[in-house]
């Protein structure tokens, strides 16, 4: 049984990493006119109020909150943020998750496939997509989603990974799932998120893809404060399979920024980093 919401983390120092990153392959891939399969394997509700009594514990305060009204910021978070403000008005009042920020770049050639297994976000993520072309709500694993929806028939897919690791075989999960998909499309874009909460599970998890024989793997981990085991998530990171050639130097902007801004008393860092050639 699944108790992980995403409601309660939505627009935190980790989602604005995950979504800018996201973006730039997006922006990236859509570059070329041929169709897009675009894979969602854990999508959360799509879309979640800042302002609700239940998120008052305000972790948006540590990512969207710190730098929404932010005057020059790097190109590719400017680019991030105004995609927030498309769900918003004048003040930040809902943050939008992967699919809804997906959503509003799809084109009529691209397709998007959501999964979450959660019974009430599945239903809010439904209500939040509804009436969406081209857009495929599931309540299924999406490990088994991601097994069924590669390789796509335009030989062209951006995939996110990002389950909650609530379940902590997800570590394992993981590794085997970007390896089996890769193995059958290799060409695929494949974006994986992963929390540090215990440096030892992300240590062991980049060791596997470094011997997993996955060719153009790079690693972005933004940190607000030192790892300190059994103190909560102090940093996350991306792995990214296949990059786009524009992310490294995006991220080389990017990442020092942050790191700045959402640190914790100075204490921000980040690694940019290739994992495999
Ligand atoms: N990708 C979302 C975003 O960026 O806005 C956030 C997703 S949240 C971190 C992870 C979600 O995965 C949760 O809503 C959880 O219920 C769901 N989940 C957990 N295990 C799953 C599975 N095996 N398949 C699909 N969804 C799953």
């Amino acid at each position: 049984m699944l108790s992980y919401r995403h409601a309660y983390h939505a627009g935190n120092h980790a989602d604005v990493l995950k979504h800018c990153v996201w973006l730039c392959c997006l922006e990236y891939l859509q570059r070329k006119e041929t169709g897009l399969r675009i894979i969602d394997t854990h999508s959360g509700a799509g879309l979640y109020s800042l302002t609700a009594e239940r998120e008052k514990n305000r972790e948006f305060d540590t990512g969207i909150g710190k730098i929404y009204n932010q005057p020059n910021l790097p190109e590719p978070l400017a680019h991030y943020l105004a995609s927030v403000r498309e769900s918003n008005r004048k003040t930040l009042a809902l943050y939008p998750g992967s699919p809804l920020l997906t959503s509003h770049r799809l084109r009529p050639q691209d397709e998007l496939w959501l999964h979450e297994l959660h019974g009430a976000d599945h239903a809010l993520l439904r209500k939040n997509l509804q009436g969406k072309k081209r857009v495929y709500v599931k309540c299924e694993d999406g490990f088994a989603g991601l097994r069924a929806l590669v390789p796509p028939p335009t030989r062209r897919a951006l995939v996110l990974i990002d389950p909650s690791y609530e379940i902590k075989s997800d570590y394992q999960k993981v590794a085997e799932a970007l390896t089996q998909a890769s193995r059958r499309f290799a060409s695929g874009c494949y974006l994986l998120w992963y929390p540090v909460v215990d440096r030892a599970r992300i240590d062991t998890l980049e060791k596997q893809l470094r011997q997993s024989g996955i060719g153009g793997i790079q690693l972005f981990e933004l940190g607000v404060r030192p790892d300190s085991p059994g103190h909560g998530m102090t940093a996350s990171g991306m792995i990214v399979v296949n990059p786009p050639w524009t992310l490294w130097s995006q991220m080389e902007e990017t990442l020092p920024w942050l790191a700045a801004e959402l640190g914790e008393n100075g204490q921000g860092y980040y690694r940019q980093e290739t994992i495999s050639e």
